[in-house]
């Protein structure tokens, strides 16, 4: 077993494919063009095709692109925006810059994602987008919440920052709702070497919207024709990005094997392994259990040196600085059971099945 285990590896990812990397960067180094040029432009089109979506926007990071999202389709100061409590901070974040409210609606139990079923009632005159998020890589069940955003003509922008490759009813996601938002932050499945983030969508009128958004509103240089923000993706990310897109599939695979691995060890136990459902392939950008002790077993973890992540542990309406802002039309009494059992565990395609066996044991010991 090697001895050392990480949350996410991302040093032992690098040194499997350092030569191309490398390479890769040399290669923008000697070519000058370090803002922009064909190192970005080929990226986006290969995350087009990847995708399957028509047009891909490269930007600075996943929650600039969520920004830039809701900019494009107008969402102004009063707005609404109908999204889930139970995230990372990036969607609730930047409606409440946008000066709009966020409005929460209650998870699935199993999923952890947005339930569609809460969402109609919820939606009011001023609702002006909804933000399901792919937590953990696994899909938002998109089928009814794309007949409830197309009953009422709201656009949905998927936060696919945790789910590049995940699929919904064999289509990948990104390309289901209105935009899709990626992000390529280094411990992403697809993970850059620093920031980078990038839009998708398939509406050839909106792409060019984002496009000038993310350049000043800027279509030609010094003409600005709507409000914009500076938000590029780096060329040299983009050219390392590249090298690692031609892997993605096979770290996917990679991830979804020790997830299996995962599941068998902790059959029968009183872990509550990821639920995967039927209309989707999850991609385990985490591999998050349910536990009734989970703070008991989490101490032990940390006695024992093996990591582990609480993804995540302040629902969103709770937290001191959306508290005042945000809109909660329901309770929320599946997303605060969540924030107390969930529990993610070392995820990553250089781990091995001794290390999972040694995590597994010791956390049976407790559980
Ligand atoms: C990582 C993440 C973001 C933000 O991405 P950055 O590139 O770090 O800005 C947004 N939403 C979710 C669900 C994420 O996991």
């Amino acid at each position: 077993m090697n001895s050392t285990i990480h949350m996410v590896d991302v040093v032992g990812q690098y040194q499997k494919i350092k030569p191309e990397i490398d390479a890769a960067i040399q290669r923008v180094m000697n070519s000058g063009q370090y803002i922009l040029g064909k190192e970005v432009s080929e990226f986006e089109n290969e995350i087009a095709a990847y995708l399957g979506v028509r047009h891909a926007i490269g930007c600075a990071s996943g929650t600039d692109a969520l920004q830039a999202a809701m900019m494009a389709l107008g969402v102004q100061p009063g707005d609404e925006v109908i999204t889930t409590p139970f995230t990372f901070v990036a969607t609730t974040e930047t409606i409440v810059l946008l000066g709009a409210k966020p409005v929460y609606v209650d998870i699935d139990p199993q999923t952890f994602n947005l339930d569609p079923s809460g969402v109609e009632s919820a939606i009011t005159k001023k609702t002006k987008a909804i933000i399901p998020v792919h937590l953990y890589g696994q899909a938002v069940d998109m089928d009814p919440l794309i007949a409830v955003a197309n009953k009422y003509g709201i656009p949905i922008i998927e936060d696919m920052c945790q789910a590049i490759g995940t699929e919904y009813k064999g289509k990948k996601v990104g390309g289901l709702g209105t935009i899709g938002c990626l992000s390529f932050f280094p411990s992403k499945n697809l993970g850059a070497f620093g920031d980078g983030g990038m839009l998708v969508t398939n509406d050839v009128a909106l792409a060019e919207r984002l496009r000038m958004i993310v350049a000043h509103g800027s279509r030609v240089r010094y003409k600005h024709e709507i409000l914009g923000v500076n938000s590029r993706l780096d060329t040299l990310q983009a050219a390392m990005l590249r090298v690692k897109l031609k892997y993605l599939d096979r770290w996917i695979e990679a991830r979804r094997t020790a997830a299996v691995l995962y599941n068998k060890l902790f059959q029968d136990s009183a872990v509550v392994t990821p639920f995967e459902a039927a209309f989707g392939k999850h991609v385990f950008h985490q591999y998050t259990v349910r536990l009734k002790n989970r703070d008991i077993v989490a101490q032990h973890l940390l006695e024992k040196k093996i990591p582990y992540g609480i993804y995540y542990p302040i629902p969103l309406h709770l937290q001191e600085a959306y508290r005042s802002v945000s809109i909660c039309p329901k309770p929320l009494p599946v997303t605060e059971q969540a924030v107390r059992e969930v529990l993610s565990l070392p995820m990553h395609t250089e781990l091995d099945a001794d290390q999972q066996r040694y995590i597994a044991d010791h956390i049976l010991e407790i559980a």
